[in-house]
């Protein structure tokens, strides 16, 4: 999971709101704002990733407008922009997956620092805990996250377990790995806390 770091409201969404006082999120139905406001949020605030499966959403018909808190249960947070993100449109993971769940265990990329919570178990591509003590506040918002998001469903191992086997080579065959996997995450390169990781192994 990526951290976010919220802007502030843009201009659109202020004039919006002013000249049409939407009552609810269905309000948010003209002038093209849904698209803005996605715009806005995945490519300066998300530099393009899905902050939840740290995937790259090149095109924002790719993504979807998220409800961190879901706009179901925590209706009037409708008018919140710091609960709005981009996820991406995997069906089994992230956004879609996620669909009305949400308590305070919920590490929120918007709050908290997710690299703080998570990390990588190398061998076979799972997200898992930083912290390794079950009964740790920390242990239980990371287990109930990756659950929240699927964040280990099969595609997500897989993908990360294919990225691993190509630092892994990097690893055995250059002194200077590091600066190679700095690369990586230059070029925005899917799942950049995974790379960071291995670059302190
Ligand atoms: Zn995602």
């Amino acid at each position: 999971m990526l951290k976010v770091n919220k802007g502030k409201e843009p201009n659109c969404v202020l004039e919006y709101k002013k000249k049409y006082s939407p009552k609810s999120w269905n309000d948010y139905n003209k002038d093209n704002i849904r698209t803005n406001i996605k715009e806005n949020i995945l490519v300066i605030e998300q530099e393009e990733y899905c902050p939840y499966c740290e995937k790259r959403i090149y095109d924002i018909n790719d993504g979807h407008i998220e409800h961190i808190k879901p706009r179901d249960r925590y209706p009037k947070e409708f008018q919140n922009y710091d609960n709005l993100l981009v996820s991406c449109n995997q069906k089994n993971s992230c956004g879609i997956y996620k669909k009305n769940k949400y308590n305070d265990k919920f590490i929120n990329p918007v709050i908290d620092n997710p690299e703080q919570y998570f990390n990588y178990n190398i061998a076979n591509g799972e997200i898992i805990p930083r912290n390794n003590d079950e009964s740790s506040n920390e242990h239980m918002r990371a287990t109930y996250t990756i659950d929240a998001l699927n964040l280990n469903c099969y595609e997500l191992k897989e993908a990360r377990k294919a990225l691993i086997d190509i630092l892994e080579v990097y690893r055995e065959n250059y002194v200077e790995y590091n600066e190679y996997l700095q690369f990586f995450i230059d070029d925005g390169h899917n799942f950049p806390s995974l790379i960071k990781t291995y670059m302190q192994l």
